[in-house]
């Protein structure tokens, strides 16, 4: 009979990676694969384990493989039809949060939201805010629903999210004007070779390249939120690794002010935002 010291030394994975399948298979705490470690195991369990090794060595993504990833604090479902959130991209919502600090009340437009990990943060931070979060794939909008029903007080009145399928801006209510409107667009040029390596080869392709030169989402959203933004309204985006500059000019050629660049836990330039005057 196999047990978990067994399993873990013969998975043919990183450590870190067998354990995490491993936890989720067996729905164990990482202490218990410490203090159970000679416990003889189920065989489906074992088999289970195995073939989720097998799918991780072809490729397939840790968090699509458990339907997890934590983020923010939250931990929030995945699927293939989402992208799977990423630690730098807190950094976007502590931008956000920040924005509105002062703001009683506020609404917060997040656009492309995937996983609803953005939005959803912001709202589990800010229960008083409003936040509407948008997609362009019903598939994501779907896993964005069902995170926010997990992890947030839907019972509130008018529910803590709004979520709305709409290009971009499109199908958004123009009526409606936003303290904060934030974004973590593709940004991915169509010819980087990052596309065809590790998780992002599983992930949607849609929200990771705009299928051109990975500046025109964010030039889409520069030029359309200044139509949604209160006065004084922030907008703040997430984008790649050599394109600070070129955001930077976009919103300041756009009218933004106190443009500015924030730079992610590995030191990248990974984030611009400004402020609108109406
Ligand atoms: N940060 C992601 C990556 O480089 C890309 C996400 C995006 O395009 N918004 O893997």
């Amino acid at each position: 009979m196999s047990n978990a010291a067994d399993l873990l030394r013969t998975a043919g994975l990183p450590p870190l990676e067998a354990r995490i399948l491993l936890m989720h298979v067996l729905g164990w705490r990482r202490t218990e694969l410490i203090t159970r470690d000679l416990e003889p195991l189920d065989p489906d369990a074992v088999a289970r384990f195995e073939a989720l090794c097998a799918r991780r060595v072809k490729g397939e993504p840790i968090a699509q493989l458990t339907g997890k990833r934590e983020f923010f604090g939250l931990e929030f479902d995945v699927t293939p039809d989402v992208l799977i959130p990423r630690p730098e991209t807190e950094l976007l919502v502590e931008l956000t949060l920040e924005a509105v600090a002062d703001t009683p009340n506020a609404r917060v437009l997040d656009l492309g939201t995937g996983t609803g990990a953005i939005a959803i943060s912001i709202a589990h931070a800010r229960p008083d805010a409003r936040v509407w979060a948008v997609d362009r794939s019903n598939a994501a909008l779907d896993v964005a629903r069902g995170n926010a029903r997990a992890l947030l007080d839907t019972a509130r009145a008018g529910g803590p999210v709004s979520f709305v399928q709409s290009d971009w801006t499109g199908n958004v209510d123009p009526s409606l004007l936003f303290e904060a409107i934030v974004s973590n667009p593709p940004y991915i040029a169509s010819d980087d070779p990052h596309l065809e390596q590790g998780d992002l080869r599983f992930e949607p392709r849609g929200a990771l390249t705009d299928d051109a030169d990975g500046l025109s989402a964010l030039r889409t959203i520069i030029g359309n939120a200044p139509f949604l933004l209160a006065n004084r309204g922030a907008l703040w985006l997430e984008h790649g690794y050599d394109q600070a500059d070129d955001v930077r000019a976009l919103l300041k050629a756009r009218g933004f002010t106190e443009v500015r660049s924030m730079r992610d836990l590995a030191g990248i330039e990974r984030c611009s935002g400004g402020l609108f005057t109406a």
